[in-house]
Order: C-alpha cells, then structure tokens, then sequence
C-alpha cells in the first residue's frame, strides 16, 4: 500500500490511500471506536498545569461551528465509532451546548459524556443536557482543600462546589459519574487516600491520574508523577482494594474495587508508568478543527480546511480521518530521548 508523504504541518492535505473505507484503522493494528471532540478552547479556570493565565483563545471563525463538528461525528460513525466525549477547554461555558448534545446523540451512539470542571453547572442545566442525550458526565476535581484548589485554578471556586455539580449529577440520573484528579508529587499528593474516599461517598468512579508532561507551563518533570503503584499502596493502607481490571480492553484506566464490598469504583491512569498505548481506540479533534491522532501527537492534520471546502464531500472527510489514523503513532514516547512535548498544552487539544 502507498503511503502519502507524512505531513509537518497543520496545513499539508492528507489523503486516503484509493479503495473503501469501512472503518478508522491504524497502521499498528488499532481500530478508532472513540472521538474525543474539544468544543470549546475558552475555559473559566486557569489551571497552573493546563492554562496560562494570559492564555490567548482562538477567534471565533476558527473554532468549528456546531453543525461542522456534528457532520464530522456523523462520517466518524459511519465508520465505526461508537463512542463520543466532549471536552474543552471547558465544554459547559458552550453557548448552545444543549443543541450541540441533542444533534450529536440523535447521529446514534453507544455513549456521548462530557468532561468538565463541574463549577458553572446546576441541576436544571444538568437535566436539560441528560434530556438532550447526553450520558454521562465526569468532574475534575485534584484537592478538596479550598486554598489549594483555588491556587490550582486560579479561580475563586470551591471544590464544594465541584461536590454540589457531581450531587446533581446523580440526581438528574447522568450515572456513574466521574470524579478525575490528577495527582501531582508535593501539591495533592497527601489527599490520595482522600480522593479515593470520594468513590465511596458518592457511589462514584474515581480516576487519578498521573501528571502528564503537557502543560502549558512546561514544569513537568518525572519526578512530580507519583506512580501508579505508590497511588495503589496510599489508598490500600486506608481502604483495602483489590484488582477488578480494566472496563473495556481500551479503557485508560487500571480499575480496582474495594475490599469490603463498599460502594463506588477507583481507577488510576498511568499513562506514564505503564502505558496504555496499545489498546488506545481514540482519536481527538481540537476547538480549531485538527485532528491528533494521540493526545501526544506532535502531528495534527487540518480537517476544519476540508470541512469548509465546498467540495468535500463525506466521502472526503472519511478519506481525511481514515488518512490521519493511519499517522497514529504507536506509543506517547514520553520516555525516549528524543520525546518533544505537543506545542498545545492540554487545554488546546482536549484532555
Ligand atoms: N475543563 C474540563 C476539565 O477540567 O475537566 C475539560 C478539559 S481538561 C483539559 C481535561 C482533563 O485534563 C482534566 O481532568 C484535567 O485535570 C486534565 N489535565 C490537564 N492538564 C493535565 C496534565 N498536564 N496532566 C494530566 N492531566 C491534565
Ligand atoms: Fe480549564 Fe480544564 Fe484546563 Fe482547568 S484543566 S484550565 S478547568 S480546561
């Protein structure tokens, strides 16, 4: 098979070797059932370890518009993806969200949830999106002290909050949530133990994740990731878990249970230490309408230009994401020496 010419920029057109596409298949034996779809670049909280505080945001003529990025779902199905989450940014600060909800659910898929920092939305908000289509939701939320939450974000909000969002959320039926926290060595790395608590509380999955080296402010160094082992021993000193694997074959997240029957569900997402790479089925589309084949791509291929061509029909757009899966890389490569950080930082590509 004849390979285009790998692309350096954003703006190289990709196309598809001839011949039908039935499905979004990498060169690397992996199939794309998920689409992870930032909606928005604009964020309400300037998390040190995502966004810098005089972060400049796109213009609105080059975020997509709703009905592009529901098109892109619509080809994304026929071709076999299943599942749809929307991030950001922060994805409730959307300003026609519900709309967005109801036309990507009414394309047919298995799952659509969101991710969000959970501190604007209520319950009505809560339930009008459930009424939309939307499935599931996840809350970030990395400390449960005040202080350091809002010197985390940058913002005068309150892990309380956070709290009432996740509350609601189970009430208006948007289950299991989420409750995502990254951990980081020397900042929140003493409320493992408390995070973990949070699943039993609320009958909820909690996921920690080990720091990743994609923010904004290049601060990460490997010796602030905690490893997925020591996270594991901090929460097992206190309530004792035992292993209950992973949800899906693709899901990022080691997935334990606790000891005593109790309620709620913990997992931790090593993409450090013990990458998931070689079961990933996901590829992202950011706010501006590129697609990253990885979180980690340093590669990202300008679907918006074949969007707005008049002329692209479907059959073009699936020829397009076909192409930019077959650019997968194997692995993030965050260990080899020649690893260079994406120039986004994690909230232009869309955790
Ligand atoms: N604003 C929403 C939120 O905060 O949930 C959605 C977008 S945010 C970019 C998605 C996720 O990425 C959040 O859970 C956030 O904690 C995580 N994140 C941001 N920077 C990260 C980093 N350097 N390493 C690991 N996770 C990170
Ligand atoms: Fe906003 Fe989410 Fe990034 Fe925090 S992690 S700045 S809430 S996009």
């Amino acid at each position: 098979m004849h390979l285009p010419v790998l692309p350096t920029s954003r703006s190289t057109p990709l196309s598809h070797p001839a011949g039908p596409i039935h499905e979004l298949h990498d060169a690397h034996g992996r199939v794309i059932r998920d689409l992870r779809i930032s909606i928005t670049d604009r964020c309400n909280f300037r998390c040190v370890y995502c966004m810098e505080p005089d972060v400049r945001f796109k213009r609105k003529i080059e975020l997509l518009t709703d009905s592009e990025i529901v098109r892109t779902v619509r080809v994304a199905r026929s071709l076999g993806v299943r599942r749809v989450r929307l991030t950001g940014g922060e994805p409730s600060i959307h300003p026609t969200l519900d709309a967005l909800i109801r036309d990507i659910w009414a394309v047919g898929l298995d799952d659509l949830s969101m991710t969000s920092n959970g501190s604007v939305l209520n319950e009505g908000e809560l339930a009008q999106l459930k009424d939309a289509g939307l499935q599931r939701l996840t809350v970030s939320l990395d400390s449960l002290r005040t202080d350091r939450f809002r010197a985390l974000t940058r913002s005068a909000a309150t892990p309380a909050r956070v709290l009432e969002t996740v509350e609601a959320a189970k009430r208006v039926g948007l289950e299991p949530v989420r409750i995502n926290a990254v951990i980081v060595r020397g900042f929140n790395d003493d409320e493992i133990a408390d995070l973990a608590a949070l699943a039993r509380v609320y009958d909820a999955d909690v996921r920690l994740i080990e720091y990743m080296p994609l923010d904004s402010g290049r601060q990460w160094e490997m010796s602030k990731v905690v490893p997925i082992d020591e996270i594991v021993d901090r929460v097992h000193a206190v309530f004792p878990i035992e292993a209950a694997g992973r949800e899906r074959t693709s899901s990022p997240a080691t997935g334990f249970r606790f000891a005593d029957g109790g309620p709620g569900r913990f997992g931790v997402i090593a993409s450090v230490t013990r990458p998931f790479c070689g079961a990933c089925s996901r590829l992202r589309i950011t706010a501006d309408g590129m697609v990253m084949p990885c979180l980690f791509s340093t590669d990202e291929y300008d679907l918006r230009a074949v969007l707005r061509d008049d002329r692209s029909t479907d059959g073009d757009i699936a020829g397009f994401l076909a192409a930019a899966t077959l650019r997968k890389q194997a692995g993030h490569g965050i260990h080899d020496e020649g690893y260079r950080q994406p120039d986004r930082p994690m909230s232009a590509i869309g955790g």
